[in-house]
């Protein structure tokens, strides 16, 4: 997804230019000035917050004849031939792709020579983590005794993977993601350059959706860009990005308080239906959440939203206890392990907003029910059944294909896995499921699930029962009514078994 054409366009070239990362960029150019260069320097940083960008301006700021103050020229012939890499005195590599212990074996002795016309030779070693155990030992000879002239810059994102041995060898920097103001400050300064309108709410967009990386924002800038025919707005920021935006999280929670459970499950199928991506939504949903906590707790702090939001998530936490706020997240937060997991993508999501939405009043009676095991006196008050006769069981084959249509009101991606289902048999009160598969079965097992289906039998029949999925090899009485289930029918034709 990465369009690096702004990024490598706007990519700052000297010191004053790099908008974050104060203290680094002080330190540093203050080292230029005073001469005091160090042979080994460790960036540790997030990816994309400027941690190659600064070494560069230090490799051309430590060899620019031209120099003024700290800052390189920029157009001198060293310079030059640094940015346009060129020069056999700067040498990049990324070590994802180059972990062997040659590959550092060939830098060093590249490092013996002398720089051609440059001061100093300068090595930028990028996820320097990825090395191999051979090329770190190497790499750490030549930190021990590294020639005069030779400047190491190592960068990486994940700093525990790298030797202790290392890190005590180089000076160390730490690199901070990006704040979403200074974020939006520098897209809005390119937007304006480029002669790209876009509101401050779609700056705002990019700039959250960025996770504190220029390089993320500046590519998400890009493609907004292309899809722009007039002013980019926040809707087609969200759009284009197939972000959830502000407004569709907001939206949602309106749903989810005002208890709309069934409003609420069809907005995610639209979200799904229109290619978004759920767990990003999951993820920003549940960002928005605790947002909405620190509104109701009284924590001010910059949030990112432009005025409307601030206002509208003010009342929103107006509406809302603390309590109901932290169940909310409790339910999505649940979500958020099991999407990563689940086939179905929308269906933990459905679980939540269907938790959510009836954790108020509705859901009480349900959840008590669920707990009839415990409390057989419920089922007792049977109403009676709209089937023929007093067996349960057949009422419920009987209206089989109108349960499973109202659970499609529920919840639409149960279904698939109910079509499969075969109710055989009604012991203790357990409606027993036959299901041919183990994922299917499984899906139906969780308990939210089974109180969805529990729920609508008892609508449709007035039988109370509890559901219990099983899978059709372990089931070991007679199935009653088999061409309910075709494919059931089909595999004992063929004497299959499937799980
Ligand atoms: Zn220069």
């Amino acid at each position: 997804m990465q369009n690096l054409v702004l990024y490598r366009k706007y990519r700052p070239k000297n010191f004053s230019q790099v908008i974050n990362q104060e203290h680094i960029k002080t330190t540093l150019a203050n080292a230029v000035s005073n001469n005091r260069i160090g042979h080994a320097y460790l960036f540790v940083g997030p990816r994309g917050v400027g941690k190659t960008t600064l070494a560069r301006i230090f490799a051309r700021a430590i060899n620019c004849p031209n120099r003024k103050n700290s800052e390189p020229c920029n157009t001198c012939e060293i310079c030059k031939s640094f940015l346009e890499s060129t020069s056999l005195d700067l040498l990049e590599i990324d070590a994802a792709s180059h972990t062997g212990v040659d590959n550092i074996r060939e830098l060093i002795d590249h490092l013996q020579f002398a720089p051609s016309k440059a001061t100093f030779k300068v090595i930028i070693v990028d996820e320097v983590h990825m090395l191999s155990k051979g090329a770190f030992n190497a790499l750490l000879k030549t930190l021990e005794e590294p020639p005069q002239h030779a400047v190491f810059i190592l960068a990486t994102t994940e700093v525990h993977k790298v030797p202790a041995t290392i890190i005590s060898r180089t000076q160390r920097f730490d690199f901070k993601k990006v704040s979403i103001a200074d974020l939006s400050k520098l897209l809005r300064f390119i937007s304006q350059d480029t002669n790209l309108k876009i509101t401050d709410g779609a700056l705002l967009e990019i700039a959250a959706a960025s996770d504190g990386s220029f390089r993320d924002g500046l590519s998400l800038l890009d493609q907004v860009m292309n899809y722009a025919s007039g002013e980019v707005t926040e809707e087609l920021t969200e759009q284009v990005l197939g972000l959830t935006g502000t407004r569709t999280v907001s939206s949602f929670l309106d749903l989810i308080g005002a208890n709309q459970t069934q409003a609420a499950v069809d907005f995610i199928g639209q979200l799904l239906y229109s290619g978004r991506d759920l767990y990003q939504f999951q993820k920003d949903f549940l960002e928005y959440l605790r947002k909405l906590l620190l509104t109701k707790v009284g924590v001010s702090a910059d949030f990112g939203f432009n005025v409307e939001f601030q206002d509208k998530i003010k009342e929103q936490a107006q509406q809302l206890s603390i309590d109901r706020i932290t169940k909310i997240i409790e339910n999505f937060q649940k979500a958020e392990n099991e999407i990563k997991w689940t086939s179905i993508q929308s269906l933990p999501l459905e679980l939540a907003a269907i938790a959510a939405t009836q954790m108020q009043t509705d859901l009480v009676p349900i959840i008590a029910r669920s707990e009839a095991t415990k409390q057989p006196q419920s089922v007792e008050k049977i109403t009676a059944p709209v089937g023929n006769g007093n067996n349960p069981l057949d009422s419920i084959i009987q209206h089989w294909p109108q349960i499973l249509e109202k659970i499609k009101d529920y919840n639409h991606s149960l279904i698939s896995s109910l079509k499969l289902a075969q109710p055989v048999g009604v012991e203790n009160k357990e409606l027993i499921l036959l299901f041919p598969y183990k994922f299917h079965k499984d899906a139906i097992e969780a308990r939210k699930n089974r109180i969805i289906v529990d729920q609508v039998i008892e609508e449709v029949t007035g039988v109370k029962v509890l559901v219990k999925p099983m899978l059709s090899k372990d089931w070991k009485g007679e199935v009653k009514n088999e061409k309910d289930s075709p494919l059931q029918a089909a595999l004992k034709i063929m004497g299959g078994e499937v799980e």
